[in-house]
């Protein structure tokens, strides 16, 4: 299970990587066109997993018009462009838990935020600390 998330968590970094900003239900949506897990999260684990990656941002509302006229706002969600700019960034700057098990056994402690990190070799810090300079 645990690793099943790591897998979900960094397709829907990927997805909003490839396809930009959008909602929640919109990644349940391509969660599910992509038929790559079996059960597709509800929208409350979704908000979980968003919320807790710190590679994804918040970037404002999108009203949505229901049925019954009334307009409900959505919250919008985007990677961090600031943080990952090339497709292999993302695997710099996920979190240990989230890696695959073969970035798991590369992985290095980050002399500066003190995570576990993928990193390239000559690295010191980690990229989301060259970055953000936490
Ligand atoms: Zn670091």
């Amino acid at each position: 299970m645990a690793r099943n998330n790591g897998r979900l968590r960094r397709t829907v970094a990927e997805i909003l990587f490839h396809e930009g900003k959008m909602t929640r239900a919109a990644v349940a949506e391509r969660l599910h066109e992509m038929g790559l897990f079996r059960e597709v999260p509800s929208e409350s684990s979704l908000a979980a997993i968003i919320s807790k990656n710190a590679q994804i941002v918040s970037c404002g509302h999108e009203k949505v018009e229901l049925s019954n006229g009334s307009v409900v706002k959505n919250m919008v969600f985007d990677i961090d462009r600031e943080l990952i700019q090339s497709e292999e960034d993302l695997r710099y700057t996920l979190p240990y838990s989230s890696m695959s098990n073969a970035d798991k056994a590369k992985s290095v402690r980050c002399e500066q935020c003190k995570q576990m990190r993928l990193m390239k070799e000559g690295w010191s810090i980690c990229l989301p600390c060259s970055r953000r300079g936490v």
